[in-house]
């Protein structure tokens, strides 16, 4: 048997299973691929955990455009490295990748760091050679597992990749995949800091990390708004200091307290992450006079709405908006949970744990929002 510490592997198996989207709006399929060589610099992972995000639900209904059918779905994954390829493989700290680490990684892919947006711009989340895990990689091209969905997931060279401390679960790590990079993401966009009013709608994923973000922060007051009293509960355990609940309360009752308990004036910075079109106008309404609205919820098209620019030009707003993350959120996701499970146990947010061939049932559940965030466990 090769010593834990080796690079040269002892597979006993040169297959997976992957659950596999033939088209959208079909059915996950099980099928068996091969797992192909680990080339310089790639990484063949275990999967222990893969988050159901609310972009596989719309991919699966076919609503992202630029994606290759068939796909394994699956962005949010952490596992065991089970083999590295040869030569001199290391995570962004630095670390010598070793079989058997925890491991967690950056989604997206093959960003160039050459071309104007990259360099010039600064806006690497648009470079147009970037390709993500779960939703741009083609499956029917080497590597073939490109998706979380299944047994083994090939990380290709340049993949960044950071250990996941002893400490934190599995469970926990799963955030650090999507959701809170995202919140990241829109945190940096946003003059988020110590004594700030912060409003939050939505409290999925995203919007419980941006509403622990705030509590980390220092945030004065934090409300949280959505409609689901489950989640307005975990809002609360997971640092909210008031919650709405849009079913029992008009607009203008939201508009009121927010401004009650900011002396009238209302939260200097509204996050959205809803994915509802409807949100947006509200939001330009709670903000504040000169307050920051930051937008990073709409990641597929949920529809136009109707807006009063010459309101939004006299409220002097600072609007934002946040598309996709880079390496940097990522790492910092890794490092706000590594530093915070005690007092932020994200593992509790995990409300439904699948088998990989319930993956269609994961998908499901996760869409009809049943679960807070569903998980499947490939090899279980
Ligand atoms: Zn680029
Ligand atoms: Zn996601």
């Amino acid at each position: 048997m090769a010593p834990s510490n080796s690079k040269v592997s002892e597979c006993l198996t040169d297959k997976s299973l992957a659950a596999v989207l033939p088209e959208p709006n079909a059915p996950l399929e099980i099928q068996e691929l091969k797992i192909p060589e680990v080339i310089d610099g790639a990484v063949l992972m275990k999967v222990s955990n893969v988050g159901v995000c609310g972009t596989d639900v719309h991919l699966w209904h076919g609503k992202l455009s630029g994606v290759p059918y068939p796909l394994i779905l699956g962005h949010e994954v952490v596992g065991t490295v089970e083999r590295v390829g040869p030569g001199d493989t290391r995570d962004l700290n630095g670390h010598e990748i070793v079989e058997g680490d925890r491991i967690a990684f950056h989604d997206v892919v093959d960003t160039c760091y050459s071309c104007w947006y990259c360099l010039i711009a600064k806006a690497p989340t648009k470079c147009p050679h970037r390709s993500v895990y779960g939703i741009t990689l083609d499956s029917t091209k080497w590597p073939y597992l490109i998706g979380g969905y299944s047994e083994y997931l090939y990380l290709k060279p340049r993949t960044q990749m950071i250990k996941i401390p002893e400490h934190v679960t599995f469970d926990d790590a799963i955030f650090a995949g999507c959701a809170l990079p995202t919140a990241i993401h829109a945190v940096t966009r946003s003059p988020l800091r110590w004594g700030t009013n912060v409003a939050v709608q939505g409290a999925g994923p995203v919007g419980l990390m941006l509403t622990i973000l705030a509590k980390i922060n220092g945030a004065n007051t934090i409300t949280t708004i959505d409609r689901s009293i489950e989640r307005l509960k975990f809002a609360e355990e997971f640092g909210a200091t008031h919650t709405l609940n849009i079913e029992e309360t008009s607009l203008d009752e939201r508009r009121d307290l927010v401004r009650d308990i900011s002396e009238g004036h209302g939260p200097d910075i509204v996050y959205e992450a809803t994915g509802n079109a409807l949100a947006v106008p509200e939001g330009i309404e709670l903000v504040r006079e000169g307050g920051t609205y930051t937008i990073c919820g709409q990641y597929t098209d949920s529809g136009g709405v109707e807006v009063n620019p010459h309101y939004m030009n006299r409220k002097h707003l600072d609007i934002r908006t946040v598309w996709g993350t880079e390496t940097t959120h990522v790492y910092q996701a890794v490092r706000t949970i590594a530093d915070n499970v005690d007092r932020f146990p994200l593992r509790k947010l995990v409300t439904h744990h699948f088998m990989l061939d319930e993956a269609q049932k994961a998908l499901e559940t996760q869409g009809s929002q049943k679960s807070l965030k569903a998980v499947i466990q490939p090899n279980e």
